[in-house]
């Protein structure tokens, strides 16, 4: 198999600072495309540390080395010059790259920059591939049996050069032989009674396939893959039996969120979407927005904290408030009928709940959330019990809200 290398370079990593974003991706993308991926380093700013990583992987002999980071104008970005350096090479300026640069500037509406060409500096005996959405360029070096690429930090713009330059590259340079997998996301079953139900199945897959678990707050990813010469049929032989076992629970096959498949179905059955939040403040609506195309079914969302405003904009009445609390089921459900009602939405769902760190009872612990749903078909509600900080128990509760909807509507629709 094809091996390959990950650099992350940035003290910004190695301090803690910044959560790596690019080590994940590419390696998520290289594996998809069938290398082996080897390592993923984290190196600081330095250059006599950069310098010793670089040289060993090298040396190491692998067909392939990504590095990420550092590529920029500043006196801390130094991986431009230190490959050139190690794979014996020099940079020089590009005029076609500099054109090019200033180009991008003019159509941004910046005359010039100081700066600008730091980032004409290309490999003499290497190749450099323009940013769409950035300055620094990809530098790529190939020697003998090995492809040395230098890509610049910031995410999107690794993810933009990836997509328009990378990827085609890799695909024609090496033989590659993808994987074949499937992914089969749940939602509503934890993943010990899914391993459970899925047992005598998983026994029988054949040696070569793998079965990966990938649990989220919204459920239970599985992930099967098998080698790239197995048969197709093999595959899906499998899937379909797994499918027959999982029927229930299984909300997308593929690369869907949650929030994506449940916005996909209601827009199929023309049902519109209100949404009354009070412990997750506005995430669950957010949470929904991203999808594109989300007003074809949501028509908005109320956030109501403070119990004046569960009242007065959502009908709540004072006299449940006052016996039985903010955080109980008559609570969750007259917000989503609330909610329903002021939106003339279909379908009316809501949060209500204690996130923390203080608040708590005995009765109603922290981490207690009411998710209320108000239908056509009718009203009902569920009580959760998370644990985890106070984020933790936000992006639970947006999770539960969505989980909720999804299983209650597939249930409703499809029997
Ligand atoms: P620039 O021209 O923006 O300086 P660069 O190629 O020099 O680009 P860096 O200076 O290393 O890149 O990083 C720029 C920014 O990109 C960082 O401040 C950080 O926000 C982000 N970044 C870099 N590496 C990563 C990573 N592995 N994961 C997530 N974000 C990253
Ligand atoms: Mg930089």
């Amino acid at each position: 198999m094809l091996e390959t290398r990950i650099l992350l370079i940035g003290s910004e990593l190695t301090e803690g600072r910044i959560a790596d974003q690019n080590g994940r991706f590419l390696a998520a993308e290289l594996t998809d495309l069938g290398f082996f991926v080897r390592d993923i380093q984290m190196v600081p700013d330095d250059k006599v540390q950069l310098r010793a990583v670089m040289q060993e992987m090298l040396a190491s002999g692998v067909a392939l080395i990504l590095s990420s980071g550092g590529l920029g104008h500043t006196s801390d970005d130094l991986t431009a010059v230190l490959w050139a350096e190690v794979l014996r090479d020099s940079l020089v300026l590009s005029e076609e790259m500099l054109a090019h640069l200033q180009k991008q500037l003019h159509a941004r509406g910046i005359s010039s920059l100081p700066y600008l060409e730091r980032y004409a500096l290309v490999p003499e005996r290497g190749k450099a591939f323009v940013n769409p959405i950035g300055l620094a360029p990809a530098l790529c070096w190939e020697r003998d049996s090995q492809m040395v690429w230098a890509l610049p930090g910031p995410p999107s713009e690794l993810r933009a050069i990836w997509y328009a330059s990378i990827k085609p590259k890799l695909q024609e340079r090496f033989p590659l032989r993808p994987p074949k997998q499937y992914l089969v996301r749940t939602t509503g079953i934890s993943e010990s009674r899914l391993s459970a139900l899925i047992d005598s199945w998983e026994k029988a897959l054949p040696d070569t396939f793998r079965l990966a678990y990938n649990p989220s707050w919204e459920g239970v990813t599985l992930r099967l893959r098998a080698p790239a010469d197995t048969e197709t049929d093999l595959i899906l032989d499998r899937v379909e039996e797994l499918r027959a076992i999982l029927r229930p629970y299984i909300y997308a096959e593929g690369d869907i969120s949650l929030s994506e498949a449940l916005l996909q179905l209601m827009k199929e059955k023309g049902l519109s979407l209100a949404i009354a939040e009070s412990c997750t403040g506005g995430a669950l609506s957010a949470e929904i927005v991203k999808v594109a195309g989300a007003s074809e079914v949501l028509m908005g969302a109320v956030v109501a904290y403070a119990n004046l405003l569960k009242q007065q904009l959502l009908g709540v009445s004072p006299y449940t408030l006052e016996t039985e609390g903010a955080v109980s089921e008559a609570t969750a459900l007259q917000m989503a009928e609330g909610a329903r009602k002021v939106a003339s939405a279909d379908i009316g769902l809501s949060t209500t709940g204690i996130a923390g760190p203080a608040g708590g009872s005995p009765n109603k612990p922290v981490g207690t959330v009411w998710i209320g749903l108000s239908t056509p078909w009718g009203a009902s509600a569920k009580k959760y019990n998370f644990s985890g900080d106070r984020q933790t128990i936000i992006q639970r509760g947006v999770a539960a809200a969505l989980s909720f909807l999804w299983q209650n509507l597939t249930r409703n629709l499809y029997s």
